[in-house]
């Protein structure tokens, strides 16, 4: 499959190509040379991954099919409970907000990165993506979410002061990823936009980004990567009513779709067109209803005033995506006319056969009075988009129409509540509590979780710093991130290790203090194991200088000095210029710190298991089933690693070492299982906490809070002094009762909870 360019059907590039460009030099929008045909009939009883992926194999040829499920199942990972789930009530809602930022961008902004990052590889593609996108609310999160941490692309995203959520902002400022900043900019949705454009029409910034190997791209929904996605779920959800018999497969059924860009509408045209029995696909405007004018009378005018609404995400006077209708329905020259038009007079004209659509828009009385009847008359709780859908359906009397229901009523709390006729409170969280006892609606766990984020990113600017904004940000120094490990657990002693979600991170950059680098260079392990991988492969050493962020407690057993030995080293990598070869980086950071079980998953990530045979290092990566989560028990108090070697024997009995194989084989086995029972049982160790344990105080009463909790079992992680608890990742009482219970004794003790951690050390 090829894609052309909507201004020029002559340039055919390949999906990858499209993806990794984003938009065409001549302004153009890629689109498939054809639509490849689909029979959902054979196709009924696929999971959601699988449907996705034989869907985007039909597009995605030159991707490697094992690779591109890969990526699928990875990507929806994210999503919580179901991905696509259809609410089946007078009309049948498709729920689109179960993923990681509860709006339907995330069906396609969790995969385009990945999508992106393989596309890159592949073609090999080195340089630095540097994403820049304007937002009403919910792309810039998405996009944050999907693009947190990836390699070699960084994100930067405006969003207007006026017009976003509350939530929206709050999911915004409060991303805490290394390769993202979130700018407020003066003025609405157009004017951030505006700013966007304006870069990525400036040679000079370009040419100045260039210099730095830096290529700018977008995460807007004029990336083919965004739409093809999003064609998945109109099949799946035909699927659905079929196997839910509320149409027999081949019936045609109509779909109404809230819009703003025109992406997720067109995404059902592409389905129609690859033979979806679709009817009608029903365009849904606000009160900014540039579209449904479009299509009523042929006349595209945007000469109007932005207006404000409680659906903000469809606040938007220039559908992208409508570009590409019209190259579907007409040619690239008919395009590039229409499109100068729209720019140089921001109106035009292009009537054509527009039969399978159907449009209508809501004012905003009725989108609220639409969210208050369907909650009323149904007991369903809706956000402001799906609402206008739903007013669109009822107006036009439709009857079995699939709503497109693009966000989780929560991230609209205030103004779902007020339409419901309820006061509302300045904090929208006491509004989420509130709309969650009127409905009892489950809340998304990471809008939750929110409530507790610090925020991050505070700059607010206006239209005209943009430009210097992009060159600081593409400016800052690179940084290094190096997971927390905990090693040993119980019979694994020396062997086995696991990385987790808390990392030490330190920024670092070429110097020319030589007299600070020389004196960091005789105490600080970061600069020692920089240096020493310079001497390992005999090269001259750059001096330069660290800045460490430190959030792993020293001392206490989870491996913040292996943290250090990686961050060092993998600084060296990166200024010598040799490619991050994790085996080798493993070799050097083992030689220094004599042993692998630390310094393994802090590379690799996840839970390794690891040894040294004949000073060379050999080490194998396994997965611990998704069903665990760990406590930290962190006592303020170090266990020195060298006491803590003292106090073992030089000898054990054959019965103890009989018991420690057979605990360790288990271990491993239902670690990856998420046996709970089995993981109780092998656990137990007999080489090192007996003697160790000994060495904390109030060791016994600390055993028994954990035995009357509901957590699975315990062990001493590294040589101390942290203990960590094993949880099963639905345990909720867990963390609350061994902390009301700490609070009676008489030490000081921090409790973390975490997960695993599957990336291992990354340079951003
Ligand atoms: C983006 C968005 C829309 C509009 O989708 P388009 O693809 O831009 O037409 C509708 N509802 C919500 C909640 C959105 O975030």
């Amino acid at each position: 499959m090829k894609f052309l360019s909507t201004r020029n059907s002559n340039l055919k590039i390949s999906a990858r190509e499209a993806i990794v460009r984003g938009i065409s030099h001549d302004g153009g929008l890629f689109v498939p040379e054809s639509f490849p045909k689909f029979d959902i009939s054979e196709n009924l009883n696929l999971k959601y991954t699988d449907l996705a992926h034989k869907i985007l194999s039909l597009y995605l040829t030159d991707f490697d099919s094992h690779e591109l499920l890969k990526i699928i199942e990875e990507s929806y990972a994210s999503f919580e409970d179901e991905i696509a789930k259809v609410a089946y009530k007078k009309d049948f809602y498709l729920e689109l907000y179960h993923g990681r930022t509860s709006a339907f961008k995330d069906f396609a902004l969790c995969l385009l990165p990945n999508l992106l990052s393989y596309a890159k590889k592949s073609l090999g593609i080195k340089d630095k993506t540097l994403i820049l996108t304007a937002t009403s609310g919910d792309t810039g999160k998405a996009a944050l979410e999907g693009f947190y941490n990836t390699e070699n692309i960084d994100i930067l995203v405006l969003y207007p002061t006026e017009g976003v959520s509350a939530i929206q902002k709050k999911q915004m400022t409060s991303t805490d990823s290394l390769n993202s900043k979130v700018i407020a900019i003066d003025g609405n949705f157009d004017d951030a936009q505006a700013a966007v454009k304006k870069i990525f029409n400036d040679e000079d910034i370009k040419e100045k980004l260039k210099e730095k190997n830096i290529y700018l791209s977008s995460a807007n929904s004029i990336n083919i990567g965004r739409l093809l996605p999003q064609i998945v779920y109109y099949f799946y959800v035909y699927a659905d009513l079929v196997r839910e018999e509320k149409i027999s497969c081949g019936h045609k059924i109509s779909f109404c779709v809230p819009t703003g860009n025109f992406g997720d509408i067109l995404a059902g045209y592409y389905a129609k067109k690859m033979g979806l029995p679709v009817e009608k696909l029903i365009i849904a405007s606000n009160s900014n209803n540039v579209l449904t004018d479009f299509f009523k009378t042929g006349t595209y005018d945007a000469n109007r005033e932005l207006k404000k609404t409680i659906s903000p995400s469809m606040d938007i006077l220039v559908s992208s995506n409508l570009e590409r209708l019209i190259y579907h329905k007409s040619s690239d020259e008919l395009v590039k006319e229409k499109m100068k038009e729209l720019a140089e007079k921001h109106i035009f004209e292009f009537k054509d056969d527009f039969s399978e659509f159907l449009c209508g828009y809501a004012s905003e009385e009725e989108t609220k009075s639409t969210i208050e009847k369907t909650f009323r008359e149904d007991n369903y709780l809706i956000d402001p988009h799906t609402a206008v859908a739903k007013n669109i359906v009822d107006k036009l009397g439709l009857k079995n129409t699939v709503i497109l229901s693009t966000a989780s009523p929560y991230k609209f709390s205030s103004s779902v509540l007020s339409a419901l006729g309820e006061n509302i409170s300045q904090d929208e969280f006491e509004n989420i509590d509130e709309l969650y006892k009127i409905s009892g609606v489950k809340i998304p766990s990471e809008i939750k979780k929110l409530r507790d984020k610090k925020i991050i990113h505070k700059t607010k600017i206006n239209k005209d710093e943009i430009e210097n904004e992009v060159l600081e940000f593409a400016k800052r120094p690179k940084r290094i991130s190096v997971p927390a490990t905990s090693a040993n657990l119980g019979p694994g002693f020396d062997s086995l290790g696991l990385a987790l979600n808390l990392y030490n991170t330190s920024e670092f950059k070429i110097s020319d203090d030589i007299e600070n680098f020389k004196d960091n260079l005789k105490n600080n392990l970061i600069y020692k194991a920089y240096a020493h991988t310079f001497e390992v492969y005999k090269e001259k050493i750059v001096p330069v200088e660290f800045k460490l962020e430190s959030k792993i407690p020293m001392s206490r057993g989870l491996g913040s000095s292996a943290t250090c030995v990686v961050i060092g080293i993998m600084a060296a990598f990166d200024v010598m210029n040799r490619s991050l070869d994790k085996k080798e980086i493993l070799k050097i950071a083992t030689d220094l710190e004599g042993h692998p079980d630390n310094v393994s998953p802090a590379i690799f990530g996840g839970a390794t298991a690891s040894l040294l045979d004949d000073d060379k290092v050999f080490v194998e990566k396994f997965k611990i089933s998704d069903k665990i989560k760990f406590l930290a028990l962190v006592p303020d108090f170090k266990l020195s690693t060298e006491l803590a070697r003292k106090a073992l024997p030089d000898s054990y009995s054959k019965k103890d070492f009989v018991f420690n194989i057979s605990h360790l084989s288990l271990l491993i086995l239902s670690l990856i299982s998420g046996d709970k029972e089995n993981i109780k049982i092998a656990l137990k160790d007999k080489i090192h906490e007996p003697y160790r344990f000994k060495e904390i105080p109030e060791i016994d009463e600390i055993e028994k809070i954990i035995d009357e909790s509901p957590a699975i079992a315990q062990y001493l992680s590294g040589s101390g002094s942290t203990i960590m608890i094993l949880l099963d990742k639905r345990d909720k009482d867990s963390e609350k009762f061994i902390k009301n219970k700490l609070e009676e004794l008489n030490g000081k003790y921090l409790l973390l909870p975490l997960e695993v951690d599957s990336r291992g050390a990354f340079i951003i």
